[in-house]
């Protein structure tokens, strides 16, 4: 057993000072008051959870601003990447990028993985040996993963896959089922590319494999895509997952950016979780999506770095409420605890990491820590707001490790 004191803690119901925890094989046994050997300063908070990461985006990072960074100057660099890697090049790329999210206080990840294949589409002599890379990165990085295993078919409505996206296609989803069955790890849960990446009819396939694990699923991210799916469906990409029993408490709809009212209502009375990645929206000129509408409908908001244009959940939280602050020309939509919850509680869940997110009694003692005494930080307050409105991921400082002092 280790006990620790720390000076302040974001407890469920708010932040306490003087707070005595012990933890016991990496869980948490006690929450309490008194004292112990080992003084914790600053403000401790569950490790975040980044819902939604490509990692291999992370090669783009300052690349595709060129020439004003069109759409199609990231698009095209991020197709060469894709093109280039291998399982050895990606295990050493995830590797760096998993460092830097344990750096800025993530402790578990949602990789949305879909660089299945060689660069013709022939699998590896394993053909899961992309998806193990990541799994062995997420081990020498010590961040849980939740590998979601993606199904990515087509190009587009009716389109076969095309370039470098053979890379990314099993040919159909049972033949994806496959595959992902034979990976054989509990840390793997499933993917829908997007609507426009899995014809509607298989659809049903992929949600019947998640079998009561995560499934998460691009959403609306561009209006370009909701158009193409009315003219290839007659029916809203909301709908059309709705249709093949795709939503529910075990999805994230990622990014649910262009929604209409009739999709907002679904998301919420299915409990569907939306992960939004405004960091990575405003990018890649996206939109903002309708966040408060989505909590107010029953979605559960939660967060991800996506691309890794930038790599701070803290600057994720605070860009939900800011923008909405821009498109409605008005303060005050969400409290700094609920963009907490996203973040920790919230996302860990999505995960299916119902033992992390909250400094309670039987979570995993997976913290982190806020330091008050920064350039950003001084000043402000032991409150949940400096940590969404004030601090950022340069101010966390690493829990120390169960039995070193
Ligand atoms: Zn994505």
């Amino acid at each position: 057993m280790t006990a620790y004191l720390l000076e302040h803690a974001l407890l469920p119901d708010g932040v306490a000072s003087g707070v005595r925890l012990e933890v016991v094989d990496g869980v948490i046994t006690e929450v309490g008051t008194g004292t112990a050997p080992t003084h914790v300063p600053g403000l401790t908070i569950p490790g975040l959870a980044n819902c939604h990461s490509h990692a291999f985006h992370r090669a783009l990072r300052g690349r595709t601003q060129a020439e004003r960074g069109t759409f199609w100057t990231w698009r095209e660099q991020m197709y060469a990447v894709a093109a280039d890697l291998t399982p050895d090049s990606y295990f050493e790329l995830a590797r760096e990028v998993y460092a830097e999210m344990r750096a800025v206080g993530i402790t578990a990840v949602g990789e949305f993985h879909y660089l299945h294949h060689q660069p013709d589409g022939t699998p590896y002599d394993d053909p899961n040996a992309m998806g193990r890379a990541l799994l062995a990165a997420a081990d020498d990085a010590r961040i849980r993963i939740r590998l979601l295993d993606t199904c990515y078919l087509a190009a587009g409505f009716g389109r076969e896959p095309e370039g470098v996206q053979r890379r990314y296609s099993d040919g159909d989803a049972h033949a994806w089922a496959e595959r992902v069955a034979a990976l054989d790890d509990d840390r793997v849960g499933v993917a829908i590319h997007s609507v426009r990446g899995v014809p509607p009819e298989q659809l049903a396939t992929v949600v019947e494999a998640a079998a009561g694990r995560p499934l998460h699923v691009h959403l609306s991210e561009q209006v370009a895509e909701n158009d193409a799916c009315l003219a290839a469906t007659g029916r809203t990409p909301t709908r059309l997952l709705a249709d093949a029993g795709a939503l529910g408490p075990l999805t994230t709809a990622v990014h649910a950016t262009h929604l209409s009212d009739d999709d907002v209502r679904l998301l919420g009375e299915t409990g569907t979780r939306v992960c939004f990645c405004p960091t990575t929206e405003r990018d890649l000129a996206d939109g903002v999506g309708p966040s408060r509408r989505l909590h107010e409908a029953g979605a559960v908001l939660t967060l991800g770095s996506d691309s890794h244009a930038v790599i701070d959940l803290f600057e994720e939280m605070r860009a939900v409420e800011l923008d909405e602050r821009l498109v409605t020309q008005r303060r005050g939509h969400w409290a700094a605890t609920e963009l907490l919850a996203a973040a920790t509680v919230g996302g860990h869940a999505s995960l299916g990491f119902d033992d992390a997110g909250a400094i309670a009694l039987g979570q995993r003692a997976d913290l982190v820590t806020v330091d008050l005494d920064t350039v950003r930080t001084r000043g402000c307050g032991a409150t949940p707001e400096t940590l969404v409105f004030a601090a950022g991921g340069a101010d966390v400082r690493p829990f120390p490790e169960e039995g070193t002092r």
